[in-house]
């Protein structure tokens, strides 16, 4: 049984906790704090990084990138694979890690450890397939050759939702590839972001390799990682106005970058549709993390017929969710990340309320406290609630009406948004055509759960540029070099 007093846990909690730059691990007199949003105690202080800092950890992870993309792939695979091991080995005490920082359920923490773990695995696997080609030469005495290369030193920034899996999923790639990587973590999870870089080390992965800085004033940092020529990529996830304003700033190097942005997904619910099995669906994809993943469903889209039935099973579901401290066996809806995401939720439902919607279960703050809101099913739920539009990343799903196919393909794609969406039904050819017509990176058809290793991860339109996962994930951190063999 995990406690607070195993080593990883305790290298962490209660401490002045340092950052890494190349082979040191560094205190700064300025530090900034990390607290658990179920209870608002603090757990520990995390060295606050400058733009300097982030410098020398770009220059670090040059300077290593020298000669880490000479390694052979197969000592880069095994010592990835150390580092799966190792996460492996200590998922008890990351999970607790990341629920204690990060608010979600004991058992969703264990479960994103497992998820994150496997992208290190399946890295570590693909680190030995990076091929090139030979193409048909152009002319008699000419022979054309593609050498796939490391793109260089990575700028990873990621957000406080999954803790560990957003640095695995760009991190075990771009190190596999033979990249550098400089990780900024967001403000409220350090934590988990530096125990999982301290096991990367513990694996074996050279100093400089990997880095992380971290900050509780961003701009700073993010302006480095992006603007700093020595940087070759940057790999950022969080919301679509960052990411936008990174991106402009990438310009000026021309950097090459992945963007996993907002999400404003989708999930319809056919007449045809079994809807216990919708139920179990929508549960998954809208109340996991409370709400607050890219890939939650923000908008229940139900056809006319099953309308009134849909929304009762969601209600009584979503009535008996537990809210409570994530530490809690029994609980499966933690705390949300700050007041600020409690306010988000209050402001969509008073909106949607004013203009009509109905409160099925829940819409308030939930009596457990000051971090807590009640899970939430909106009933008339209609176009020009805010709602519709915005992102609500918490516990609230709002239900519309649609009366045939083409109005819910429309509503669907009416957003700027294309990450997720989902749709339940049995006749294939309405499954088909509707999968066809949606503007969606990814979507799932009588599933809820869509997330894994094995497959690109990633949207269309302002949901961002790339793809993560599978053998797509590894090209990203790999730049093409066509050489022409002349004069044979
Ligand atoms: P966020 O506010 O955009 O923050 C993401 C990261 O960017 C954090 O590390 C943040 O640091 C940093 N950041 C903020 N301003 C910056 C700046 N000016 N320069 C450089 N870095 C900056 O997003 P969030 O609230 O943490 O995460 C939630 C959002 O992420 C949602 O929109 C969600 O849909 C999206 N998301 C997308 C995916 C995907 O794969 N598509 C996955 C998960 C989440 P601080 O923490 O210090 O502010």
């Amino acid at each position: 049984m995990p406690t607070a007093e195993t080593p990883l846990l305790s290298s962490v909690l209660n401490n002045q906790v340092p950052v890494l730059i190349g082979d040191q691990w560094c205190q700064r007199d300025s530090c900034f704090n990390v607290t658990n949003p179920a209870t608002g105690d603090l757990l520990a202080r995390v060295a606050e990084c400058s733009a300097e800092d982030t410098r020398t950890a770009v220059a670090a992870a040059e300077e290593a990138g020298k000669t880490w993309k000479l390694v052979p792939a197969r000592q880069r695979a095994s010592i990835l694979r150390r580092w799966f091991e190792l996460v492996t080995r200590h998922a008890d005490e990351l999970a607790r890690l990341m629920t204690l920082e990060q608010g979600k359920p004991l058992a969703e923490a264990l479960g994103e450890v497992t998820y994150g773990a496997s992208f290190i695995e399946f890295f570590s696997e693909e680190a030995k397939r990076i091929a090139g080609e030979t193409l048909p030469g152009h002319g008699p005495d000419k022979r054309t050759l593609v050498l796939r290369e490391p793109v260089g030193v990575v700028a990873a920034i990621t957000p406080w939702n999954f803790p560990l899996a957003m640095i695995t999923r760009k991190c075990a790639p771009a190190i596999a590839a033979g990249c550098t990587v400089v990780i900024k973590p967001a403000e409220a999870t350090p934590l988990t972001a530096l125990a999982v870089a301290r096991l990367a080390r513990e694996a074996g992965v050279p100093a400089g390799v990997i880095n992380v800085v971290a900050a509780s004033s961003p701009a700073a940092v993010g302006e480095v990682l992006s603007t700093d020529p020595r940087v070759r990529k940057l790999s950022f996830t969080g919301s679509t106005a960052v990411g936008k304003k990174l991106l402009a700033q990438c310009a000026s190097t021309v950097k090459k970058t992945a963007m996993e942005l907002g999400g404003n997904a989708p999930f319809i619910v056919f007449d045809d549709a079994d809807l216990d099995a919708a139920v179990d669906g929508a549960i998954a994809s809208k109340f996991r993390n409370a709400g607050q993943t890219c890939v939650c469903t923000n908008r229940f889209l139900v056809q006319s017929g099953v309308y009134n039935a849909f929304t009762e099973k969601l209600a009584a579901r979503v009535a008996g969710l537990k809210v409570g401290n994530g530490l809690d066996a029994e609980v499966t809806i933690g705390p949300l990340i700050n007041s600020g995401a409690i306010d988000k939720v209050q402001r969509h439902i008073d909106d949607a309320v004013s203009k009509g919607a109905r409160i099925v279960t829940g819409g308030r703050p939930h009596e457990m406290g000051p971090g807590f809101f009640s899970p939430t099913v909106l009933a008339d739920v209609t176009p020009d609630m805010i709602v519709a539009g915005e992102e609500t990343f918490g516990p609230l799903a709002p239900v519309f009406r649609f009366d045939t196919p083409e109005q819910a393909i429309a509503m669907a794609n009416d957003t700027p948004s294309g990450l997720a969406a989902y749709l339940y039904a049995t006749d294939y050819r309405r499954i088909w055509h509707t999968l066809e017509g949606l503007e969606y990176g990814m979507v799932g058809v009588n599933d809820g759960l869509i997330s894994t290793e094995l497959a690109p991860f990633g949207g269309v339109k302002e949901s961002g540029l790339g793809r993560e996962g599978s053998h797509h994930g590894l090209d990203e951190f790999t730049e093409l070099k066509y050489v022409c063999l002349g004069g044979l």
